[in-house]
C-alpha cells in the first residue's frame, strides 16, 4: 500500500498487498427502485447563482508581479515544500477553487462528523487561503499568514505533520482532501453499515452483472461519503483474485473507491503515462507472507490478483511510484501528455484529460530532496513553476521529477461540469458505464435542502 494507508476514506490506490478480509454479500443485482426510495429534491449541481458570480471572480489584468492572478509563491516554514507543492496543486485545481470562491460551502461544513478536523478549522483555513491567494491584490503577509493557517490546522488533523520535518507530498495531499471530505461530508446522521461488494464467482464465468454490482458499490459509498472531494476526485476500481490452487477455480470480484492511482514504474530509461497504467492493471501473484485466504479452499493460498480501473474521476490524481520501500528513487522519465490524455481504452467513447499541476520531487531520495509545483494558469493557460516563495513563468515541459499528476477531464473543448453525488440521482453517477440504462434521472424539482 501507499504512504497513508492509516487515513479513515480511500485514499490510495497501488500494487502489492494481500487480500484483507471482507464481508462477503450476497450477488443480487440491485433493482432500479433501489435508488428511488429517498425523497428526490436534491440540488445537481453546484451552479444555483454560482456561474454568474465565477465571472466577477477573475481577471485577465496581470497582477504588478507580472504574473496572472493566483499564481504566487508560499512561505517555507521551514523544510515545508512538500506543504507548498501540496497546497498550490490544490491551488490549481479550477473547479475546487470555484466551489470555495463562489459557492456557498459553509452550508456543507459538517462540525458535528467525528472524523472531521477540529470545528473543521481545515476547511476554513483552506478556503481562507483560496480567498486570499485568488483575491486581485494580496498582500505577501496575508498569503503567508493564511498559509500558515493551514498549515496549523493540518498538523491538527493529522500529527504526521506536526514538527517541520520533509514528508511526502503525495501523502499530504491525500490527508488535506481527506480532512476537506470529512469536513464537507454531507452525510449528516451517523454513517450507515454499508456491507461491501463482492462477486463470489468461478473463473470465466459470466461478468455480465459486473455494471451493476458496481453501481451497487457506488451507492452505497455515498450512503457515508458525499463531498465536493467525492464528486472531483474518486473513481472505482474493480479488483479480482483468482486461487490459484489446482482444482480450485475460485474467483471474488469486489469494487473499491480511490483517490489518487499510484503507478508503477519500469526501472530507468523511459516510458509512456500510458504505459505505466498498463503496469498498474497487470495481474500480480500473492504468496508467502501476502497469501490469500480462499473460502472454498478453507487456508492460505497463492492467488492472483488484478486491479482495473473501473469508473474515472473528473479530476485525475496520478502518484507516480517514484520511491522503492527503501526510499530509493526511480528516475524513469515518464512522458505524461499535457493535453488530451486518455488513460485506458475503455470506456467508450474514450474520456480525455487535461493536466493543470505537477508536483516535482528533486533529488536522489525520498526522504531528502525538494518539492515544487508546475502550475497551468486558468487565466492565461500558461505553465508557473512554483518553488516556496518563488513564482515564475515556465515552459512545462516534461521531465525525470514529475511525482503526482493532476488532470482535469474534458468535455466538448471546456472542463466538465461538476455533477454532486448524492444516492437518489443515479444518473448523475461517475461516467463511464451505461448506467444511464439502468437508471433514469428523477423529475426535476427546483430547491430542497443540499446533500
Ligand atoms: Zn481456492
Amino acid at each position: 500500500m501507499g504512504l497513508c494507508q492509516s487515513l479513515p476514506t480511500p485514499n490510495v490506490a497501488s500494487k502489492g498487498g494481500g487480500g484483507k478480509k471482507r464481508v462477503v454479500t450476497s450477488s443480487t443485482p440491485p433493482s432500479a427502485t433501489s435508488t428511488s426510495r429517498l425523497h428526490s429534491r436534491k440540488p445537481s449541481s453546484y451552479s444555483s447563482n454560482h456561474l454568474t458570480s465565477l465571472n466577477s471572480m477573475y481577471t485577465s489584468t496581470l497582477l504588478p508581479s507580472g504574473l496572472p492572478q493566483g499564481v504566487h509563491g508560499l512561505p517555507n516554514l521551514g523544510n515545508t515544500c512538500f506543504f507548498n507543492t501540496t497546497l498550490q496543486l490544490l491551488l490549481g485545481t479550477p473547479a475546487l477553487t470555484d466551489y470555495f470562491l463562489a459557492y456557498d460551502w459553509k452550508q456543507e461544513l459538517n462540525p458535528s462528523n467525528f472524523q472531521a478536523s477540529k470545528n473543521n478549522s481545515l476547511t476554513k483555513a483552506y478556503a481562507n487561503l483560496v480567498k486570499t491567494v485568488w483575491s486581485k491584490s494580496p498582500s505577501k503577509s496575508s498569503i503567508n499568514s493564511a498559509c500558515k493557517s493551514v498549515h496549523t490546522a493540518l498538523c491538527s488533523f493529522n500529527s504526521t505533520f506536526k514538527g517541520y520535518g520533509q514528508h511526502d507530498t503525495s501523502e499530504c495531499l491525500l490527508c488535506l482532501l481527506d480532512g476537506l471530505h470529512e469536513d464537507l461530508n454531507r452525510v449528516r446522521t451517523s454513517k450507515p453499515y454499508v456491507e461491501d461488494v463482492e462477486i463470489d464467482s468461478t473463473i470465466g464465468s459470466d461478468k455480465s452483472q459486473d455494471v451493476e454490482m458496481g453501481l451497487k458499490a457506488w451507492e452505497g459509498y455515498l450512503l457515508r461519503n458525499k463531498s465536493i472531494i467525492v464528486d472531483l476526485f474518486q473513481g472505482q476500481l474493480r479488483s479480482t483474485l483468482r486461487c490459484k490452487t489446482p482444482g480450485c477455480d475460485r474467483e471474488v470480484r469486489r469494487f473499491e473507491t480511490f483517490m489518487c492511482l499510484t503507478l508503477p514504474l519500469d526501472k530507468g530509461g523511459e516510458m509512456s503515462l500510458e504505459g505505466s497504467f498498463r503496469l498498474f492493471e497487470e495481474p500480480e501473484v500473492l504468496e508467502g507472507d501476502n497469501q490469500w485466504y480462499c473460502s472454498k479452499c478453507k487456508r492460505h493460498v497463492d492467488a492472483e490478483k488484478c486491479i482495473e480501473v473501473w469508473v474515472l474521476p473528473p479530476c485525475l490524481l496520478l502518484g507516480l511510484k517514484r520511491f522503492t520501500n527503501g526510499r530509493r528513487k526511480i528516475n524513469t522519465l515518464v512522458s505524461y501528455p499535457l493535453s488530451s490524455f486518455v488513460p485506458l481504452n475503455r470506456p467508450s467513447p474514450p474520456h480525455f484529460y487535461d493536466l493543470y499541476s505537477v508536483s516535482r520531487h528533486h533529488g536522489g531520495t525520498g526522504a531528502g530532496g525538494h518539492y515544487t509545483a508546475l502550475v497551468r494558469s486558468r487565466i492565461n493557460d500558461n505553465w508557473h513553476s512554483l518553488n516556496d516563495s518563488n513564482a515564475c513563468k515556465e515552459k512545462g515541459e516534461v521531465d525525470r521529477d514529475g511525482y503526482v499528476l493532476a488532470y482535469c477531464r474534458m468535455v466538448g473543448g471546456g472542463r466538465e461540469h461538476v455533477r454532486r453525488q448524492s444516492v437518489t440521482m443515479p444518473h448523475l453517477w461517475p461516467a463511464g458505464h451505461s448506467k444511464s440504462k439502468l437508471f433514469s434521472p428523477p423529475p426535476k424539482k427546483e430547491g430542497g435542502e443540499i446533500t
